[in-house]
């Protein structure tokens, strides 16, 4: 079928809205009609070419939600008519990885990821000429219909507004599981947040939610400070200068016990490693460039000071969507409130630059304004 795309034709020029063609499901999958999707910093990093060659042409878009309209026949899961949010890891819970437990690591959901395939190991998706589209992290939801990987699919509870649930199956999931399932905060426990974009002000979320305090939330920009301290951040530090992680320090008497980069730079990766407390860990969820390094002093490992990565929530997305969506929809975390734009699929390179200069939290595009939801009707968080 033809659908509407949004498509990267060459990394560092703008996405081009346009048609293309989309095969029909095979048997282990299912087609979605996208209700709404959000833009993630991994998108700039993808769009700039920044995590390696060999990436485009390819169907952007991998945070979002529908409504499945068709499934394959090994599809059972899920039926026509079902809410779903998108899962970027389409485990296969048979390779070493799944097997260990370490689902978020899949080795062929990570190969294919990285060749823009689905789990077969070929695309459904190709440009009117008949050349061949990757699928952007096996989701490509910047276009009207996807068609994914039935593990892809999570079915999510009805009543959750589908331009919220949009935002769940990355930035939420990632933030969430760094705090639970990578450090393991403990109720009391200190934290620093550094940078409060989307995924960060989920990560401040989640950290109220686990009990930890203080909370310190930094950033450049003192709107998302004040976005930070509405999801739970008991002091904030405006970032940016010599005297940021003695500041931190000072709040978190001697640092803090665990503190999340959120931004993907190696300025801020050290200065996650600066705020933490002899014996306390530094996680790295941001995603930097493909070729960057980070440094650190070495002698600092005398203090027994850790730093790790997070990936993807680092546990089982799939099972942990439907419980992120019952929070939302409990009262304990707002969706809404880190949505700083709603707008049309078309304003997709808009919200893109955006996020290159640093504005605002979330943009969610609406593909589908009825499928999405009261959207259009409720003024997003930055147009107070
Ligand atoms: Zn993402
Ligand atoms: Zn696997």
């Amino acid at each position: 079928m033809r659908i509407t795309a949004a498509v990267l034709h060459e990394p560092g020029r703008p996405l081009t809205i346009e048609e293309v063609e989309l095969a029909a499901p095979r048997e282990d999958e299912v087609l979605v009609r996208v209700a709404a999707a959000g833009v993630c910093h991994s998108d700039i990093r993808l769009a700039d070419g920044e995590l390696g060659d060999g990436r485009w042409p390819m169907v952007m878009g991998h945070e979002g939600a529908g409504v499945v309209e068709e499934v394959g026949a090994a599809a059972t899961h899920v039926a026509p008519g079902d809410r779903v949010g998108f899962c970027i890891v389409p485990a296969c819970r048979e390779c070493a990885a799944c097997r260990a437990g370490r689902v978020h690591l899949c080795v062929p959901a990570g190969e294919n990821s990285l060749r823009g395939v689905l789990m077969d190991g070929t695309s459904r998706l190709s440009l009117p000429d008949g050349a061949p589209l990757q699928h952007a992290l096996m989701t490509a939801c910047f276009a009207e219909r996807a068609v994914v990987s039935a593990a892809s699919a999570v079915p999510l509870p009805q009543e959750l507004p589908l331009w919220q649930a949009a935002l769940l199956g990355c930035g939420v999931v990632t933030a969430f599981g760094a705090v639970r399932n990578a450090a393991g905060v403990a109720p009391g426990e200190s934290a620093a947040v550094i940078g409060c974009g989307g995924v960060g002000l989920q990560v401040v979320a989640a950290l109220r939610l686990e009990g930890a305090s203080p909370i310190v939330a930094l950033d450049l920009d003192a709107r998302k400070l004040e976005l930070a301290t509405e999801r739970g951040a008991t002091h904030t530090v405006e970032a940016g200068s010599a005297t940021t992680a003695a500041r931190v320090a000072r709040l978190t008497d001697g640092g803090a016990d665990h503190a999340f980069e959120v931004v993907g730079r190696p300025e801020t990766m050290r200065l996650a490693w600066n705020c933490v407390r002899p014996g306390g860990t530094a996680i790295v969820v941001g995603l930097a460039p493909r070729g960057v390094d980070v440094s650190l002093p070495a002698i600092d490992f005398l203090s027994d000071r850790g730093i790790r990565g997070s990936y993807y929530g680092s546990g089982d997305a799939a099972a942990d969507l439907p419980h992120l969506a019952e929070l939302v929809l409990s009262g304990e975390l707002d969706l809404a409130g880190v949505v700083t734009s709603i707008e049309p699929l078309e304003a997709v390179n808009d919200a893109l630059d955006r996020l290159r200069r640093g504005e605002g939290a979330r943009t969610v595009l609406v593909v589908d304004p009825e499928l999405a939801g009261a959207a259009g009707s409720t003024a997003p968080a930055g147009a107070a």
